[in-house]
């Protein structure tokens, strides 16, 4: 994360890993492209052309269409994202699509699943960034660590019997929560109402 003089006089910091220039007032990532109309028009900070330059030339932040791309391909992150909050929130099991309250994906179900158990097809209480705002809105939950990433790892055997035990574990509570017909009929009854 990077904070100097330039960055400073707009609010803003920078993240390296994602080369991302970060609103402090908003927790949000801004396009180049947005930088000197986001100052202006939500904090009233004016933001002179030479600055943006020089903040492009020092950092080359992501620019429109490689927020766009990112937006468009990324399912998940793969670390969370230095600079913006961490929320918890709920994902659709069909399209991946996350949201940070119930009622959103409540909303996602009867407009683009209709018919389809949402509390089957759901999972709760993932960590969620919201990178973007505007146009490029999305929550991107964070990768959780899975057997892959566990290979690669030198941890001791310990940590790595933990990490198993806990990925057993959440296994082991979803299936919980998919098998549970009762419950599941109880809940179409709700929405057939
Ligand atoms: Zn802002
Ligand atoms: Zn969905």
């Amino acid at each position: 994360m990077v904070d100097d003089d330039d960055l400073r006089k707009i609010e803003c910091m920078f993240n390296r890993v994602m080369n991302l220039i970060i609103c402090r007032c908003c927790d949000l990532a801004i396009p180049v492209e947005y930088i000197q109309a986001h100052f202006r028009g939500k904090h009233g900070i004016n933001c002179l052309e030479e600055l943006v330059n020089s903040i492009i030339l020092n950092y080359q932040p992501r620019i429109v269409a490689a927020v766009e791309e990112f937006k468009n391909t990324i399912l998940e992150l793969d670390l969370l994202v230095n600079g913006i909050p961490i929320k918890r929130g709920f994902r659709c099991l069909i399209c991946r699509h996350c949201t940070r309250l119930k009622d959103s994906m409540t909303r996602h179900f009867r407009t683009i699943h209709e018919g389809e158990n949402i509390k089957e097809q759901t999972e709760g209480n993932i960590e969620i960034q919201l990178l973007f705002g505007g146009r490029f809105r999305k929550w991107f939950p964070i990768k959780e660590p899975g057997a892959e990433s566990m290979k690669e790892q030198n941890d001791d055997a310990w940590t790595i019997v933990q990490s198993i035990l806990a990925v057993e574990k959440r296994r082991t509570m979803k299936n919980s929560v998919h098998y549970r017909p009762e419950e599941c009929n109880a809940f179409r009854k709700n929405i057939d109402r």
